[in-house]
């Protein structure tokens, strides 16, 4: 059997927490070796943010992101914080922008960012190892052993970057969650997150047809709400508000959603019957959202051939408030197979927050996705890629 190749550190997953970690570590002298099983590095940031990757969030902070422990975060989010990153994307000359709500994107491409994360672990030395298959991991006599297609390793340290398991098609394995378990972590229940609904058997016929439709919405859902736009699609609900939202969802859980969070739909309505009072209020309500909407929800609803002048008070007040508070249940989600995200992953309670190491195994790191800790969307999951790939590059 050959010798297996000595490496300090030995990073598992060239993604956004595995590549700014390596290069850190390797910065500090330390011999680094990144494996992955894809062909190339960092895919995920590739197809971020339409192809121009949401690299970070102005606003980011511990209250974006979902965790059995929320206060996990804070340690790493603090030490390398969205300024940090900025401060390296202006220093590499990348181009940028703010899109809406703090979220920074790439002018030009995805790409830019690769390029200089590869450029930063090339810099500090950090072997690259791609189309690498990893057979078995092991622990002994202080060291790690790496057990791969391309030879077997033997490091000191060990940090687990394979991310989670959103959109396999693209390389997601399970692989970190079973490496935790194996070494005795406990991995808290996981499931898509950031993902679209899809409808229950008996609304898609009635909700297909407006495919395409986009309005803006308050989604609400066990206690937390989103303001931002909803898209119909001929699968579901999509669009920013349904995917933050979905983080949120279980099975049969109602969502409420308030179809018109800036109108005053009640005021409008009376408005309208003191100036046009042989009008439907569909009719109105067509003027304020888009038409398609208003007039499948005036079948949905089925409230009865109306004027404006016919309708009393409460008549207004409960077409007002049946949009304000359009409740429905999702049949489910697309699953993993679109998810941004996996919600859940290893235990906080077992790791150190400020080098993200394991309190069961010394020298066992888990960055980025695989750790329960959550973004909601808007550049928040590639923040907490970094900042806990920085803090277990750190580590001492
Ligand atoms: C379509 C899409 C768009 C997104 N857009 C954004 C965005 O704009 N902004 C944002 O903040 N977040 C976005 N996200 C989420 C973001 O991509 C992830 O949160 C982030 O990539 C997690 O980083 P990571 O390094 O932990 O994991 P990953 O980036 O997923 O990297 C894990 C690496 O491990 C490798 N790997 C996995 N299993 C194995 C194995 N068995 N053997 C060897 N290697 C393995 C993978 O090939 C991969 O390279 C998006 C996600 C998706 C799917």
């Amino acid at each position: 059997m050959p010798a297996a190749t000595k490496t300090d550190l030995m990073v598992l997953g060239a993604g956004a927490a595995g590549m700014i970690c390596a290069a850190e570590a390797g910065k500090r002298g330390l011999a680094v070796t990144i494996i992955d099983h894809a062909r190339a590095p960092g895919e995920k940031i590739r197809i971020s943010g339409g192809g121009r990757c949401n690299f970070t969030n102005l606003h980011c902070s511990p209250e974006n992101f979902l965790s059995r422990n929320p206060r996990f975060a804070i340690s790493a989010l603090r030490s390398f914080s969205q300024h940090d990153f900025v401060e390296r994307v202006k220093a590499r000359g990348i181009a940028y922008h703010e899109k809406t709500l703090g979220q920074l994107f790439c002018d030009n491409s995805a790409r830019d960012i690769i390029d200089m994360l590869t450029d930063d672990m090339r810099a500090a030395a950090v072997r690259l190892e791609l189309s690498t298959e990893v057979f078995e991991v092991g622990h002994r006599d202080s060291h790690f052993e790496i057990r791969t297609s391309n030879g077997v390793w033997h490091a000191r340290r060990l940090v687990v970057a394979t991310g989670g398991k959103s959109i396999p098609k693209m390389g997601a394995t399970g692989l970190g969650y079973d490496i935790a378990q194996q070494f005795g972590h406990t991995v808290t229940e996981t499931r898509a997150a950031l993902v679209p609904f899809t409808w229950a058997s008996n609304m898609a016929e009635i909700w297909k047809p407006l495919s395409g439709v986009s309005v803006d919405v308050k989604a609400e859902c066990n206690g937390v709400s989103f303001r931002e736009a909803m898209l119909l699609t001929h699968r579901g609900l999509s669009g920013p508000a349904m995917l933050q939202i979905s983080s949120y969802w279980r099975d049969g859980d109602p969502l409420k959603i308030d179809l018109a969070p800036d109108l005053d739909l009640e005021g409008l309505l009376k408005q309208a019957r003191s100036e046009r009072p042989k009008t439907s209020p569909w009719t109105v309500l067509g003027e304020l959202l888009p038409k398609r909407l208003t007039q499948r929800l005036e079948e949905v609803l089925a409230l009865g051939a109306m004027r404006l002048a016919d309708m009393g008070n409460a008549a207004i007040g409960e077409v007002a408030e049946r949009l304000h508070g359009f409740g429905l249940v999702p049949g489910g989600t697309e699953g993993y197979r679109t998810a941004e995200v996996t919600l859940g992953g290893v235990d906080t309670r077992e790791l150190n927050q400020k080098t993200m190491e394991s309190r069961l195994v010394p020298g066992l790191h888990f960055i980025g996705e695989v750790v329960d800790v959550t973004g909601h969307l808007g550049g928040h999951n590639f923040q907490w890629a970094w900042s806990s790939g920085v803090a277990a590059g750190r580590f001492n």
